[in-house]
């Protein structure tokens, strides 16, 4: 089993629209999350047309997750229930621990260029769900650059990569988080520990991932299955890739909008506090976007 990971799943992020009228691309979200545990969504902004993501994500809730949020290029206002504000701009990183309950809006704002993102959201196992929410914000200058052989960079958000760490730590769950770059013709390979989740997400470029070599291409999911090194070789046009890795939790997913529990009685229970306004436990009285009242 410690051979090199294989190849089990490639898809192409989906267009979608999210928030109040983002137009984004869905990397995955509840129909891979059996693949994907501990993760359980990742998007893709990216446009130079700010019609597409003005709209922004107003007020709204989350609970039983963690949302981290890369902004690649660009700038998004963001507030919070627990007293954060502030805007996250080209290469930081807004780690965001919904715990028991945070209400928050993320506004992307109007950039002069291409607008690039992502975010992906972490489950939180039924032991955590409930705890206090947290934030963090990781300035691009303390998000380390690792140059290994041949020319590849890995920027590296949450993980350890050759004996530097990423500014995210003391994770609830213990992911790695990294933004990979290789050269054309160039090989990467990471060993990930025997049954820890992998997925990688190619946004620049195009290569072959695993011993079967399956070429994949911009903008598409690569799920590998249990084993020891994930292997890449850059294409002619070299690659960039978001490798994402951590143990699964293995527990049961109740999943409605921007709340993901382990049963249907505890997503009940979660609107029913929102339609009450108890759903935070302190701060103040945030506006909720209608949606979230209605069943
Ligand atoms: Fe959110």
């Amino acid at each position: 089993m410690s051979g090199p990971r294989p190849v089990t799943y490639i898809s192409r992020s989906r267009p979608t629209i999210e928030g109040a009228g983002v137009r984004l691309k869905r990397v995955f979200g509840f129909h891979e999350v059996p693949n994907v545990d501990p993760f359980l969504l990742l998007d893709h902004f990216g446009s130079d047309d700010p019609d597409d993501y003005m709209a922004g994500f107003p007020w709204h809730p989350h609970r039983g997750i963690e949302t981290v949020t890369y902004v690649l290029e660009g700038a998004v206002e963001h507030g919070d229930s627990i007293g954060n504000e502030g805007v996250i701009g080209s290469g930081d990183v807004q780690w965001m621990t919904a715990g028991g309950g945070i209400i928050h809006q993320e506004m992307p704002q109007r950039y002069e260029g291409t607008m690039r993102g992502f975010q992906l959201w972490v489950n939180l196992p039924r032991a955590e769900k409930m705890m206090e929410p947290r934030y963090r914000d990781v300035l691009a200058a303390t998000i380390p650059t690792v140059k290994l052989d041949d020319g590849i960079t890995v920027k590296v958000i949450a993980g350890e990569v050759e004996g530097t760490r990423g500014p995210v730590e003391d994770l609830v769950v213990p992911v790695e988080y990294i933004d990979v770059t290789v050269p054309p013709g160039v090989l990467f390979e990471r060993t990930i520990p025997l049954g820890h989740k992998v997925v990688a997400y190619v946004f620049e470029g195009g290569g072959q991932f695993g011993p079967e070599e399956l070429r994949v291409g911009t903008e598409h999911l690569v799920v590998l299955g249990d084993g020891g090194a994930v292997e890449v070789t850059a294409s002619g046009e070299g690659i960039r890739f978001l490798l994402a890795s951590g143990p699964p939790l293995d527990e049961p997913v109740a999943w409605r909008g921007p709340i993901v529990m382990n049963t249907q009685k505890e997503l009940d229970t979660a609107f029913a506090q929102l339609r009450a306004g108890t759903f935070i436990r302190k701060g103040d009285d945030m506006p909720i976007a209608d949606k979230y009242y209605r069943r």
